[in-house]
């Protein structure tokens, strides 16, 4: 009976488990969390007192329609509530897209490296991933033009970028957007868009206006600091849209979620000077890094990307062993979120440690 299985999806068979690796605690404290391009902060407190009266009504089912986060999304930004889908972060928003253009024979079509869901979501949905190398840590749109076939259904473009928190610019994403096809989806994947300070990086909600196939997927995980209740939003075509509802897992945005992704819009003020705070650390710590001589990537999200390459494993173990959690991409580099200061100036210490003793390079010469 032992080796008795069900027939599985040849597809699993070819995907990584999830696994999350064993958090690194500093001998001297408390584990230095830099690894998931989380907010530091708690919920502002207005934020939990609505979570904590909701915790009173779960007995209930949610709304299955998110009728009034939808609809106070849709005000904020300032468009067509019909536009507006809600899902089980932006990661189920990608699923539910992937969803409905993937099938056996259809394409989807991403740089590499970004953002890990990718793969799976697109394997799952049967279609076949194509990747486009990044060039210099930043998407290469003209090769991913080149890449697009008549098999392709959808084209991810992740802006800024995660891992390397690099963007694309306005008129090079314009003229790439004139170059798909109309009838291929392209999501543009702003989890980030919130830290985004060069003018330069256009607003996805702007070129999704007047392009029926562009849809724009957003978060608020990242910025609004609600990674573990899920909450993401796409704006698309308001047709698109429709049809991607229709891919939600029933009631998959929970009661909690809805009502505190609402009190974190009516409190947005507060998070983002939260945010500004963030941007203003980003840009510290680059400095450092740099003078310190360990490169590092421009960045327009809550984290840095440091191309280390082959000093990617020894750069990371630096940093565990100072109690840092970083994100380490063996043989293509290190990504690292933007903390509170104390927490910044830690990561910083490790690295100046593994600069002057740790760097296995500066004891053997490659
Ligand atoms: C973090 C992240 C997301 C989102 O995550 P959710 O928590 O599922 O909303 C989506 N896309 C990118 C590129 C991200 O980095």
């Amino acid at each position: 009976m032992d080796s008795w299985l069900p027939t599985l999806r040849d597809t699993l068979a070819g995907m990584a488990a999830h696994r999350a690796g064993p958090v690194a605690v500093a001998p001297s404290g408390t584990p230095i969390l830099l690894a998931n391009n989380e907010s530091p902060l708690e919920p502002l407190p207005s934020v939990a007192a609505v979570i904590a009266e909701a915790a009173t009504q779960i007995n209930r089912y949610p709304d299955a329609g998110c009728v009034e986060l939808t609809a106070d999304i849709a005000a904020w930004l300032e468009v067509d509530p019909e536009r507006v889908v809600a899902g089980c972060g932006s990661v189920g928003v990608l699923q539910m897209l992937f969803e409905a253009v993937g099938e056996p024979g259809a394409d989807a079509v991403y740089a590499w490296r970004s953002f890990d869901a990718y793969p799976s979501l697109a394997r799952l949905s049967g279609m076949r991933p194509v990747t486009v190398p990044l060039a210099d840590d930043h998407h290469d749109l003209a090769a991913m033009a080149a890449a697009l076939t008549p098999a392709t259904r959808v084209v991810i473009v992740c802006n800024p970028n995660n891992p390397t928190g690099t963007t694309v610019r306005g008129e090079e994403l314009r003229d790439f957007l004139d170059r798909v096809p109309r009838d291929c989806l392209v999501v543009l994947d702003e989890a980030y868009r919130e830290y985004v300070r060069d003018p330069g990086v256009p607003d996805g909600l702007d070129l999704a206006r007047d392009r029926p196939n562009v849809a724009v997927v957003r978060t608020f995980s990242k910025a609004f600091g609600l990674a573990g209740l899920r909450v993401g939003y796409l704006v698309a075509h308001r047709d698109v849209a429709r049809e991607v509802r229709k891919t939600r897992l029933p009631y998959s945005v929970n009661h909690l979620a809805q009502v505190a992704a609402r009190a974190s819009l009516r409190a947005q003020d507060e998070l983002m000077d939260r945010v500004e705070r963030t941007v203003k650390e980003r840009e510290r710590v680059r400095t450092a890094l740099t003078d310190l001589d360990v490169p590092v990537a421009p960045s327009q999200a809550n984290f840095v990307w440091l191309p280390l390459h082959d000093r990617t494993a020894d750069f990371a173990a630096a940093c565990a062993a100072a109690g840092v959690n970083v994100r380490a991409y063996p043989g293509d580099g290190v990504r690292v979120t933007i903390g509170l200061p104390e927490d910044n100036d830690a990561f910083l210490g490790a690295v100046s440690h593994w600069r002057t003793h740790g760097e296995v390079g500066a004891a053997c010469p490659r």
